[in-house]
């Protein structure tokens, strides 16, 4: 790109029309692919300018070559909460138990964050129970010293050895999501710095407890797992949508992805339309139950002789629930040939 062209994209930046900056922000990313926005990398790098934008954290850097790329200032979103809390550098779930009991939505990529498949094809193990016991991620097949991408942009919250996952690194990112790279032959970060997607963050291999070369990749908000193919169709390595909504029951230890027919729906529905379907299932159920009830009503025709408790007795019921159904008093006289509610 030519400086000339360079410098009309960054006047047009600086009307702080923010649509216009996402159009070229996305026109960028599919130019540079996985590398259209970096962070922490750019540093060192010779470049002629810096120039603010309208949003405080993203910056453009104007190289010596007239290029330019837009990038993040980890320094501007250090200080967010998501960074801090609930942070260790040790441990799996620094959240203790967390429950969820609602749907969280995560936006998984905005036109500055970008996302990286960590490997594309079939996956070996599912998440789920497998021989009795809980499996919190996938198993994707990972010759030993391939390199193994980081999928999002975001901070090293653990590298080290961790039981069973080997040489294990957690990424954090900015919605709060983890992510989990398991059994690796070498680990390349360090807790703390900064990564975007794509970065090699390590290299495949069959550390901790593995029968053989595969990543071991799991996906977590709030220390709980769920299993990743609701973000990631594996077989194409594309994300499933920009957008998550991840339901309570996605945390169930069993609960695998599932092809919804209405996929695209069930992703996108807002709360009020999922409290609205609620009511409308409620509403059938409602309805079908009343219908079963008056199917199975059964009448009874005084004869000469019969009692209330006399009739509760042939039918198997009481009096009180008699005179509920008939709606008249245990001290109401019955007719001969007069229709009775009994059932
Ligand atoms: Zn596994």
């Amino acid at each position: 790109m030519t400086l000339k062209k360079a410098t009309a994209i960054l006047l047009l930046l600086c009307g702080t029309c923010l649509a216009a900056q996402n159009r070229e922000a996305d026109s960028l990313r599919h130019a540079y692919g996985r590398q259209g926005v970096a962070s922490s990398r750019i540093v060192g790098t010779p470049y002629a300018d810096t120039l603010d934008t309208g949003n405080p954290a993203v910056k453009v850097i104007l190289f010596n070559d007239g290029t330019y790329r837009y990038v993040k200032d980890p320094s501007v979103i250090a200080g967010d909460d998501i960074w801090t809390k609930n942070w260790n550098t040790w441990s799996c779930n620094p959240y203790g138990n967390v429950t969820i009991k609602e749907t969280v939505t995560l936006w998984l990529v905005d036109t500055l964050d970008s996302y990286c498949c960590p490997r594309i094809g079939y996956h070996s193990s599912k998440f789920g129970y497998r021989h009795g016991r809980r499996h919190q991620g996938i198993d994707l097949p990972y010759p030993t010293g391939t390199p193994v991408y980081a999928a999002f942009d975001g901070k090293v919250r653990v590298s080290d050895v961790v039981g069973g996952y080997g040489n294990l690194v957690i990424l954090r990112h900015a919605n709060g999501l983890e992510t989990f790279y398991g059994h690796l032959s070498q680990r390349n970060v360090e807790p703390g710095q900064w990564v975007s997607a794509g970065d090699v963050i390590g290299l495949g291999g069959s550390t901790g407890r593995s029968s053989g070369p595969h990543l071991h990749f799991e996906t977590r908000y709030m220390g709980n797992a769920f299993d990743p193919a609701w973000l990631i169709d594996f077989q194409t390595g594309k994300l499933r949508h920009r957008m998550i909504k991840l339901r309570p029951w996605y945390f169930d230890g069993g609960s695998n992805y599932v092809q919804a027919v209405d996929d695209e729906d069930e992703i996108f529905r807002t709360d009020e339309e999922e409290r609205l379907l609620a009511e409308e299932r409620a509403r059938k159920e409602a309805e079908a139950r009343a219908a079963a009830e008056r199917a199975a009503m059964q009448y009874y025709t005084v004869k000469s002789g019969d009692t209330l408790s006399s009739i509760a007795r042939k039918y198997g019921t009481t009096v009180q629930a008699l005179c509920r159904m008939n709606n008249i008093k245990a001290t109401s006289t019955i007719q001969i040939g007069q229709r009775l509610r009994v059932k």
